[in-house]
């Protein structure tokens, strides 16, 4: 039997998403569902929590002022949104960019496994306390950002969310250092040091 590419994979769980009418509520107050955006054979995702309204009107994730922050870091790292696969737990804008509810991030979660199982990056990052919780619920965000941690055959690097860093001057100086981090963790993943 062929293989279905990453991306026929990603285009399946994106219909998926519509077809099993995941959270409808959200997704009957969002604009649109947003789904990811990127490389589907990155080495490299990041995850974030929820779209916003600039997100949703666009339907694409990490557009707002969070995502130019995180467009100048990836620069910094000589990476390019589109070396990168971006998404989100939850894929509708809860309404007034409240946080997530628990209920909404666990009905999403299958489908965000279903995207690592799909791209298999080699770096799983996630951006701000829920990102991290979804995976890593017994970690706090405060004590392991920056640190590299194997979870269930996954690789996750845990870092601020840019939206909290980025207001914030000593997060946001902290998540750069971070950031500055991923190409040394990146080559040790691949070369086994
Ligand atoms: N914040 C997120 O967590 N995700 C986005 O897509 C935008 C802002």
């Amino acid at each position: 039997m062929v293989k279905k590419s990453k991306q026929t994979q990603l285009d399946s769980i994106r219909q998926k998403i519509i077809d099993d009418k995941v959270c409808p509520d959200l997704a009957q107050q969002a604009t649109q569902l947003v789904f990811g955006d990127g490389d589907a054979e990155a080495d490299i995702v990041f995850i974030g929590e929820a779209p916003g309204k600039n997100e949703d009107l666009t339907g694409l994730p990490f557009v707002g002022a969070a995502g130019k922050f995180l467009d100048s870091m990836l620069e910094m790292i000589g990476l390019k949104r589109a070396n990168v696969y971006i998404t989100n737990i939850v894929k509708y804008r809860p309404p007034d960019n409240r946080d997530p509810f628990p209920d909404e991030k666990e009905a999403f979660l299958p489908y965000l496994e279903a995207q690592l199982d799909a791209i298999q990056p080699k770096l799983t990052i996630t951006l701000g306390r829920h990102s991290l919780n979804c995976f890593l619920p017994d970690l706090s965000i405060s004590q392991v950002h920056g640190q590299a941690k194997r979870y269930k055959g996954r690789v996750f690097l845990p870092l601020f969310h840019p939206a909290a860093a980025l207001y914030n001057g000593g997060m946001r100086q902290t998540l750069i250092d971070d950031f500055a981090k991923i190409p040394l963790i990146l080559k040790k993943l691949e070369t086994g040091i």
